[in-house]
């Protein structure tokens, strides 16, 4: 396999709303910008979309970028590792290439938290971000009933997507109690657009301080037990979408050696993180919503490229959306029976059926996965390390090379003997 050399000043990795808006302020100043996302689409979460979702007019707009001159966009690109400070390894289905890069600006969004209950496997199951995800991609779920549960804002956006395509939402269970929910709602004015969404997406089958159980059934997913304060009440759905927030992916940056602060990239004021050519921006840095990651991208491509005066006049409009982000994190927060609701046998890993009880006693991540093979198997461990660190409070483990699954012939490019300098 041939592979290709790049060169360009700046790699941006990820095209969702921060690496969109980074691509943007960038473009002004810099005349050679690679945007690499594993995603066939560019958008990230937010703005993903499919055959029969073309994109919103804002998401539209915002993909103008990358058919800037300056701009080249490689979709469905992986990255396998980093070879020193200033190059990458990249795959897609085709080729392979290695690309030198002055700065890299990361804008690898977040991933949903899936917790362990008894039934969490069962098909129909799936996280309340990743129903967003299979919607948008065509799943139909006309005249199907759903339960919608977990935390955060996002399941009003889920539900809110299931109805437009038809589904019965019976009911979404928000853990957080009244008394948070109360809290939230009375800070909204001060994001005007957010608390017009929030009554624009507020259903009748919302319930708070509620909390799915155990989900039910045989061969797929028939109900689901939801209990709410003492009550506990089984509901008849075909779908549960469920999902405790969101947690920075901070794999990449993890790989790298940049240093993370609670369990996220950290960056200081300019969004530069810990490495003298590394910036990061989005929900890699942490959880706030697409309004701040549009925000610190235009920061990092406005300081990557001297910009510098024109990133100032933004650092106050973000902490306008940090705040917003702080009310999410004080309000949303997991209460401690979510933490317990795996049983003995319920399975952690699923790629690999490793129960609960299999790695409970473990010291950490490394010696969970050597006595049990958890997070070993396809998924190589992106849904239950999540799920174990918070569980266990284990500090997240640097991942090995290679990050993805590569073809031999790339992982034969990782060697010493291919690393040539033109
Ligand atoms: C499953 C899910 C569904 C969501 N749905 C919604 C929703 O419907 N509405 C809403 O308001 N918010 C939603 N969110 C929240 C949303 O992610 C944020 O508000 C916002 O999109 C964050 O923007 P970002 O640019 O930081 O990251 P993202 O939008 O997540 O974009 C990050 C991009 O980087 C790519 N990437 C990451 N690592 C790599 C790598 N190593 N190599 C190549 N590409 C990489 C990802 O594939 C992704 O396309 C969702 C979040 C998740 C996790």
């Amino acid at each position: 396999m041939k592979v290709q050399r790049l060169h360009c000043q700046i790699v941006i990795v990820g095209s969702g709303p921060a690496g969109l808006a980074a691509a943007q302020a960038a473009s002004q100043h810099c005349e050679s910008i690679l945007v690499i996302d594993d995603n066939p689409r560019p958008g990230g979460q937010i703005w993903r979309h499919g055959p029969q979702h073309p994109p919103t007019k804002t998401a539209a707009e915002r993909f103008n970028v990358l058919r800037h001159p300056a701009v080249r966009y490689l979709s469905a690109t992986r990255i396998v590792s980093a070879q020193g400070p200033h190059r990458l390894l990249l795959e897609d289905a085709r080729h392979a290439w290695q690309v030198d890069f002055a700065q890299l600006i990361l804008c690898c969004g977040a991933q949903e938290l899936l917790l362990p209950f008894p039934g969490w496997t069962l098909p129909g199951v799936t996280g309340a971000g990743g129903l967003q995800a299979l919607l948008k991609n065509g799943l139909q779920v006309a005249g199907k009933s759903l339960v919608i549960a977990g935390s955060g804002p996002l399941l009003l956006a889920s539900a809110a997507s299931a109805r437009q395509a038809g589904a019965r939402v019976v009911r979404v269970a928000e853990q957080a109690t009244a008394t948070s929910l109360l809290g939230f709602a009375s800070q909204l004015w001060r994001w005007p657009h957010k608390l017009a969404q929030a009554l624009r997406l507020v259903t009748a089958a919302y319930r708070c301080n509620a909390h799915v159980e155990q989900a039910l059934g045989e061969q797929r997913l028939e109900a689901v037990r939801v209990r709410q304060g003492r009550r506990s009440e089984e509901i008849p759905c075909d779908y549960l979408a469920c999902g405790f927030g969101l947690v920075p992916n901070i794999r990449l940056a993890s790989h790298l050696g940049c240093r993370l602060e609670h369990g996220a990239v950290a960056v200081d004021q300019q969004q530069r993180s810990s490495l003298p050519q590394v910036f990061a921006a989005g929900e890699c840095t942490g959880i706030g919503g697409s309004e701040l990651a549009l925000i610190e991208g235009q920061i990092a491509g406005c300081v990557a490229t001297g910009q510098e005066d024109r990133a100032a006049a933004l650092i106050q409009q973000r902490r306008h959306w940090q705040h917003f982000a702080e009310q999410l994190h004080k309000h949303f927060e997991l209460r401690p029976e979510i933490l317990k609701l795996a049983q003995a046998d319920t399975l952690l890993c699923r790629c690999e059926d490793v129960p609960y009880a299999a790695v409970a006693a473990a010291a950490d991540w490394s010696t969970a996965k050597l006595h049990s093979r958890c997070g070993m198997g396809a998924c190589q461990g992106r849904i239950c390390a999540n799920a174990a660190q918070r569980l266990f409070h284990w500090p997240p483990a640097p991942p090995r090379t290679p990050l993805v699954p590569a073809r031999v012939a790339t992982l034969m490019l990782d060697t010493p003997a291919h690393d040539t300098a033109d």
